[in-house]
């Protein structure tokens, strides 16, 4: 057990990135989302830190870590009130998927980029029909006639952060893998490329990263497009979804540690009786359960991210699907109770907490819905029957 708690150069790294996180804070995160900007200068210095790619491989301009290291820069950015969403698909998703699959230019052109945060890549397998039945996409790529290129058609919704992304990871299947089980292969889809339409969905989220409605409409992509074995099935997909059901949960643990610290101050200084708010236990008790809640999220994060890590992919899936619900049941209970414990000061602008009620509810159905991991752990852990 004492290997998956942290290391001396973990709380090291987890003190040196709160410290940036609070130097931009929530101010900045809130003028960026009111200009309807990016946190571009944030992003640019996590990145020339070395946190952006802090789990990519050294020999391609990262820091050799894992998702370990890189859930920690996530938590410390959203306990600070800054979270970089992004964070959760470009490194995690997409450079995990090109460092373990991609071929050797692949990485070269990718992984420098995205560690030092000059590149950024979106992901995409979220479609409208399928929803959490993954086993339902249609996004379909066939070899275009006489020739090695790849033709890829579809629809995708809630994509993440396509405006700003150099290019989006679409997962889709081969044309003779058209029905039945998924066997998914993932394409390199660059921005601009031909037929890649992209509509932004107007979503009530208060964010600096959008989410889009995509057509693709026969995109046409050159061979080397295509990331790893257009047969190596769901192990390969799963690389890239497992570090970000980890990463959702740093998300979301940092949102609630961010949102405990605000209420907390409040009930400590509010004072409508003889003692401040926070003297009675009808606060003080939920602001105590989501603390513990929030601690036990984390300890079930750094299990996931140990075994990732550590090159268990089966064992880490488990236990990321666990760390994702523990974390965003644990932020939507701290976000609820923080907003409470400010009373009236809870739905102002001033306090900014309000919006956090909307954007803490993204961890409890995104990547995967909490209905989906009940769903998981129903049939694969407690081998009970499936009912759909
Ligand atoms: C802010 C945001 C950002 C996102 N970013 C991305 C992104 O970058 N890339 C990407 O690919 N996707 C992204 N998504 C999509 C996200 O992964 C999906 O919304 C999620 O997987 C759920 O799919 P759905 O919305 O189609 O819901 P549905 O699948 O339609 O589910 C609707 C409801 O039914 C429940 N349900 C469905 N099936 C079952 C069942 N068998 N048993 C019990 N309950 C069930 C679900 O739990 C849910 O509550 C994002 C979503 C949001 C909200």
């Amino acid at each position: 057990m004492a290997q998956v708690l942290e290391t001396e150069e973990h709380k090291a790294l987890r003190a040196a990135v709160s410290a940036l996180g609070n130097r931009y804070g929530h101010p900045y995160l809130a003028k960026v989302i009111a200009e309807k900007s990016h946190p571009t200068e944030l992003w640019a210095e996590a990145a020339k830190l070395g946190y952006l790619g802090v789990n990519l491989p050294e020999e391609y301009g990262g820091g050799g870590g894992g998702i370990a290291e890189l859930s920690i820069v996530l938590e410390e950015l959203g306990a600070a009130g800054c979270p970089l969403l992004m964070m959760v698909v470009s490194p995690a998703i997409c450079g995990t998927v090109i460092a373990r699959f991609g071929t050797e230019e692949q990485k070269q052109e990718w992984l420098p980029a995205l560690a030092d945060g000059t590149r950024t890549m979106a992901f995409g397998i979220t479609e409208p029909d399928a929803g959490s039945n993954s086993h339902r996409i249609t996004t379909t790529a066939r070899r275009a006639e006489g020739g090695t290129d790849w033709i890829l058609s579809g629809r995708k919704v809630f994509i993440s952060g396509v405006d700003i992304a150099d290019a989006t990871l679409i997962v889709g299947r081969t044309a003779d893998a058209r029905t039945g089980k998924l066997k998914p292969c993932l394409f390199i889809v660059p921005r601009d490329a031909p037929g890649f339409g992209r509509r932004q969905i107007d979503m009530e989220l208060h964010g600096a990263e959008k989410q889009f409605e995509l057509t693709l409409d026969d995109v046409r992509l050159p061979a080397d497009a295509l990331v790893g074995d257009e047969d190596a099935g769901l192990l390969q997909l799963f690389a890239g979804l497992n570090p970000e059901r980890i990463m959702t949960a740093a998300f979301a643990i940092g949102m609630g540690r961010y949102a405990l610290s605000k209420a907390l101050v409040y009930a400590r200084e509010r004072t409508v009786w003889r003692e401040p708010i926070g003297a009675h236990q009808a606060i003080a008790h939920p602001l105590a359960q989501a603390h513990i809640d929030l601690e036990l999220a984390r300890l079930m994060m750094q299990k996931a991210a140990h075994l990732y890590d550590a090159g268990d992919d089966v064992g880490a899936g488990e236990a990321a699907n666990m760390a994702k619900y523990a974390a965003a049941e644990a932020c939507v209970k701290a976000v609820d109770q923080s907003v409470h414990t400010l009373g009236g000061n809870g739905l102002t602008g001033e306090f900014g907490l309000a919006s956090l009620i909307t954007a803490s509810r993204v961890a409890r159905i995104a990547p995967v819905s909490r209905e989906m991991i009940l769903n998981y752990v129903s049939h694969q852990t407690l081998g009970l029957p499936k009912s759909y």
